[in-house]
């Protein structure tokens, strides 16, 4: 994928008429040559295909640029939590009956330390939900989303192999260029999305980027163990980095993380012995492991933009933000920053669009759930993967303390839900 070689906000005026419509995109063309464009959503991950998905709900019509082909993600095998909340958006998108045959239902949440005290369980029974969350492959959940529009695409312009290349933010809208196919073309809206994932747009002016990196990646893979899962997902804290394991189908999809140079050292590990270090590392609760997938890595960070939009341009997704996978929550704060934005476009008239009054509304709408997400996962980087043995004991006697505390856990399980 080609990043985005510029990105500029300058001053000249772009003529845009107000009316909003749904009629199919094309025919808006032709037939309503003053017709507002309609807003256009940068990246069809999963973030901007729930975005499209909200807005075509809500009657307002939608183009999507996609740098890959159709399809391309559908074989992709990441294990993404998806949290209760997360499952109550793509119900109301029907898109949940389409990958409930895929999903794996978290039924208890463990979490441990190694060489350490201290251990607490979050079980779904104790808060009257039927799971903590649910696991399925991107791969799937692109499929489920894909066939959801291919059924009913009314209002959705998708536009595959179309690489975003530049975007220039003006006073009174937003032209984005891509690359149609091998042939330049541009596109004129009052509010650009960009839901690239962060792949391809480091830097928008006018918008900061704070980014801490942490120097630690994670291996990612599907593992087979002795023993059945149960269900169970765990959360292991070692002094390296946590690694968790999620039960997907009959298997558990691994996400081990620590120091670069210690995932350098696992990652080049024959099969067995990487086998045998990972049961070291994680302890005896699921018996030996014995298979291990494709491994694939990626390097950890925390990102967030200070601001997420400019008058006509916004930020959404993991674009916006990025945060360690530890605790599972940036792709559902992705998610419920598509539902949240759908609800502002659909609040606002057509030519308001894009108006920086109604993105700040937008932004502080989202401001606390995504600032709480960021200092979450990356408190608990902080005080549970380092080694120093007061640390250690103050982290068991908290682990202690969850344990014993029904009203804390219920509190914890809320906010993993559905955010704050
Ligand atoms: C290698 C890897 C492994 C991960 N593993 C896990 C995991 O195990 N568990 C977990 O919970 N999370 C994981 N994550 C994070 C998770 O994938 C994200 O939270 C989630 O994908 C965010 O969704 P999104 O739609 O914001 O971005 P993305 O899923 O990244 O989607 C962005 C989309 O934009 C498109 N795009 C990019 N640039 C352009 C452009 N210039 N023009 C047009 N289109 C463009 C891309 O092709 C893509 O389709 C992983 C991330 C990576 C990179």
């Amino acid at each position: 994928m080609q990043p985005l070689p510029s990105v500029r906000v300058c001053c000249s005026a772009v003529m845009s008429v107000s009316t909003s419509s749904f009629a199919p995109l094309e025919a808006m063309a032709s037939a309503q040559p003053t017709a507002t464009p309609p807003p256009v959503i940068i990246g069809a991950g999963p973030v901007g295909l729930v975005l499209a998905l909200s807005l075509q709900q809500a009657g307002v019509p939608v183009v999507v640029l996609e740098a890959n082909a159709a399809g391309a993600m559908h074989g992709d095998g990441r294990a993404l939590a998806l949290s209760a909340g997360t499952r109550q958006v793509l119900e109301r998108l029907q898109v949940w009956p389409l990958i409930s045959p895929a999903i794996t239902p978290i039924k208890q949440i463990h979490v441990s330390q190694q060489r350490g005290l201290g251990r607490t369980w979050l079980k779904a029974s104790e808060h009257g939900l039927p799971a903590l969350g649910y696991v399925v492959s991107y791969g799937a959940l692109m499929q489920a989303l894909d066939q959801r529009l291919q059924a009913q695409p009314d209002g959705v312009d998708i536009r595959t192999q179309c690489a975003v290349t530049g975007l220039d933010v003006h006073a009174q809208a937003a032209d984005i260029r891509y690359d149609a196919q091998g042939t330049p073309a541009t596109l004129t809206t009052p509010l650009a999305i960009i839901a690239d994932g962060g792949r391809s747009l480091e830097a928008v002016p006018g918008l900061q980027r704070e980014t801490k990196a942490y120097g630690h990646d994670a291996l990612v893979a599907l593992v087979e163990t002795e023993l059945p899962h149960q269900h169970i997902a765990y959360e292991r804290f070692t002094p390296h980095g946590p690694i968790a394991l999620l039960p997907n189908g009959d298997k558990c999809s691994l996400v081990w993380t620590g120091e670069q140079s210690y995932i350098d050292n696992i990652a080049q590990l024959q099969d067995a012995d990487f086998l045998q270090q990972l049961h070291v590392a994680f302890g005896d609760r699921l018996g030996r492991f014995t298979q291990v997938g494709k491994r694939v890595r990626f390097p950890l960070k925390l990102s967030k933009l200070q601001q997420t939009f400019l008058a006509h341009a916004v930020v959404i997704g993991n674009a916006a933000q990025t945060m360690h996978p530890v605790a599972g929550q940036g792709f559902n704060v992705g998610i419920r920053d598509a539902v949240a934005l759908a609800e502002n476009i659909a609040a606002t008239p057509a030519a308001a669009w894009g108006s920086a009054e109604r993105l700040a509304a937008y932004q502080a709408q989202r401001t606390r759930d995504t600032g709480r997400g960021l200092q979450f996962t990356d408190f608990l980087v902080n005080v549970f993967s380092n080694d120093l043995v007061g640390v250690g004991l103050l982290r068991g006697a908290g682990l202690g303390l969850l344990s014993m505390l029904p009203a804390a856990r219920s509190v914890l399980v809320k906010k993993m839900s559905y955010g704050s």
